[in-house]
């Protein structure tokens, strides 16, 4: 499905095709809860890069935080995921890595397209969530202390929710 998205001042809009539509995923870094999160965690669907098309490009900021370097504990080293977002209003618009260069993840919160409901949420990162977040625990609210290993596009093939 064609998903339109926009920061809330409006300089910046964009539209990109989705299979992956539905708002699941939470994540409760602490990076997604200072840049994103007023609740306390963020939500990225996920979109094909090749297809996004954007107006407002020279509004648009990139930030990459800085992270453990795996490889070298202690150390730190930029991030490779570049969150997007509006150098006018501070907007988050999405998340592109070029780890995954076919696909990009926008924020549930820029999109304006209406948007199906997840009938179930996965709650990731929670190492790192803040304590005064609740974590709802329903029979459909699936936690992880970290990212889980299944990817936003085979969520929603084993859900059977893939968007045509
Ligand atoms: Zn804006
Ligand atoms: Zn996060």
């Amino acid at each position: 499905m064609m998903l339109r998205g926009s920061c809330h001042c409006g300089a910046v809009t964009f539209q990109v095709e989705s299979r992956a539509p539905v708002p699941y995923l939470r994540c409760y870094c602490s990076i997604c809860r200072k840049t994103q999160g007023g609740g306390g965690f963020s939500i990225n669907i996920m979109g094909q890069a090749g297809s996004l098309r954007v107006n407002g490009r020279g509004n648009i900021g990139v930030y990459r935080a800085l992270v453990e370097d795996e490889k070298r504990p202690g150390r730190k080293i930029k991030s490779p995921a570049r969150r997007h977002f509006c150098r006018k209003c501070g907007s988050g618009l999405w998340v592109a890595d070029p780890r995954w260069p076919r696909w990009i993840y926008p924020f549930a919160s820029a999109i304006d397209t209406p948007l199906p409901k997840a009938e179930e949420r996965v709650h990731v990162m929670l190492d790192s969530a803040a304590n005064w977040v609740g974590i709802p625990r329903g029979a459909r609210d699936i936690r992880f202390p970290e990212y889980p290993d299944e990817s936003i596009i085979d969520w929603h093939k084993r859900h059977d929710l893939t968007a045509p």
